[in-house]
């Protein structure tokens, strides 16, 4: 069905943000259309509207709020999860017309422009399904009828112990493989019983109803590796901290959730002690791509407020985009931009079809540490006016900071991934 060719499509660099009123952008866009498929045409934008109208303004109101704030009942948080469940974004991956390389570009397209819109946000709002995904995977219809896609979803793995242990899932850079995490499911007979925390780190972790749950899983023998879960977190026993206060993607919801003694079903288990690390695994590949084509989306924002304002603001007596030191810098950040983005293309495309960890990982790093030196670097463009709350630059810097932590910290990652080569 889309016979373009992917490299290309995601080499042209889709400017309708930086000036969308202009000429030249439109068309340029024009020239887009006829490689883009029309379901990428009208994905794209679609949520470029909905990366405007809602994430952008709901985004910068929630980076003001107190966590607590941002998610009280009449939080305007929650219009930007009606409005996303209002696109129907699950549609296509209901659609069994698309190739899985189609849906994997079709995803990636989307995520770019959910991270262009806002990327604390964006994670949020794309978490939801992680729950309903895992729970298809058990065939159980009790559970996959408690995941619907209007039940938000939560990814909770990391521990107060436990961060970078529990990312390291070949044990490569730690000493002992078998450890005792803060959380344990403990086999009971035809249940497990949940006991421990999860740390404050977990997405949407406040207010998530159900969760993908990683932790230790142990038997009458003992501790025997880790295990995964999908936790209806309405059941008795499940209780929640307060909401993680953070520098950067302050739309994005985290918070601890306690378990006492929570009953789960045998059968609520995705993978046990021996599926546990390629199971990891393979969410994590998932998991860094999709960061990687977010966080291209972020760093593509940040360019492109650059450049608007390097033709606005005139010093030297012309607009600072006409000195020559400042295109150069502008060139680096568009070559930058583009290198994360193509790197993130492939990687999806490989997903798709043959999962590679440390692609996926080469394509987070890269995304992230883009979006990080990008955002810095259009800061020094915008000169004192980027350091004030009135433009948007200096939550873009906040917020790719963050980004080289999450789903795992770069460094540790990139161990991860070299062992692979
Ligand atoms: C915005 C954001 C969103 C997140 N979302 C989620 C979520 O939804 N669910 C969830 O469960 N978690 C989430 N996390 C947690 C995230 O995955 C962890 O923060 C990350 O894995 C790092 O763990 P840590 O913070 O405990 O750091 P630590 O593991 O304590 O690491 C501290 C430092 O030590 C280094 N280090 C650690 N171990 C080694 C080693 N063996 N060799 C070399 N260096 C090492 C690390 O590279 C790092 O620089 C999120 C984090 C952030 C910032």
């Amino acid at each position: 069905m889309i016979q373009v060719n992917p490299i290309i499509l995601f080499h042209l660099y889709d400017r309708s943000n930086a000036a969308m009123t202009s000429e030249v952008n439109a068309v340029t866009n024009e020239i887009f259309n006829e490689v883009l498929s029309e379901t990428e045409q009208a994905v794209r934008d679609t949520l470029r509207r909905f990366a405007l109208d809602v994430m952008r303004p709901i985004g910068k109101e929630l980076d003001n709020l107190t966590p607590d704030e941002a998610i009280a009942k009449d939080s305007i948080y929650w219009e930007a999860h009606k409005k996303y469940a209002e696109l129907g974004m699950d549609q296509f991956t209901a659609d069994d017309s698309l190739t899985p390389v189609e849906l994997a570009r079709i995803n990636a397209l989307s995520s770019e422009m959910m991270g262009w819109g806002d990327a604390g946000l964006a994670i949020s709002l794309g978490l939801g399904a992680m729950p309903q995904n895992f729970a298809q995977l058990t065939g159980n219809a009790d559970l996959i009828a408690r995941c619907t896609p209007d039940r938000i979803g939560c990814w909770a793995v990391t521990e107060p112990g436990h961060g970078s242990d529990i990312v390291d899932m070949y044990g490569d850079e730690r000493a002992e493989r078998k450890f005792r995490g803060d959380c344990v499911a403990r086999k009971d007979g035809d249940n497990f019983v949940i006991s421990g925390q999860k740390s404050s780190w977990v997405s949407n972790g406040s207010f998530a109803e159900n969760a993908g749950l990683f932790c230790t899983y142990e038997d009458d023998k003992g501790v025997q590796g880790g295990g995964a879960f999908v936790v209806p977190l309405d059941l008795p026993g499940v209780s929640r901290g307060k909401p993680t206060d953070k520098i950067g993607q302050r739309p994005l919801n985290q918070g601890e959730i306690f378990f006492d003694n929570v009953v789960i079903p045998a059968d609520y288990m995705i993978a046990g002690p021996d599926q546990y690390d390629d199971f990891l695994h393979m969410v994590l590949t998932g998991a860094n791509a999709g960061m990687g084509s977010l966080f291209a989306g972020l760093a593509r924002a940040a360019l492109e407020h650059a450049v608007d304002y390097a033709r606005e603001r005139v010093q030297g007596g012309k607009p600072i985009i006409e000195h020559q030191a400042v295109k150069t810098r502008l060139f680096e950040m568009f070559r930058k931009v583009e290198a994360a983005r193509a790197l993130n293309l492939h990687a999806v495309t490989h997903n798709a079809v043959n999962p590679i960890f440390e692609l996926a990982v080469a394509s987070k790093v890269t995304s992230t540490r883009t979006a990080l030196e990008v955002a810095t670097e259009a800061m020094s463009i915008y000169g004192g006016a980027g350091m004030t709350k009135e433009h948007p630059i200096e939550k873009l810097m906040r917020d790719a900071s963050v980004s080289v932590i999450e789903d795992g910290e770069n460094t540790l990652l990139g161990i991860l991934a070299a062992a692979r080569l």
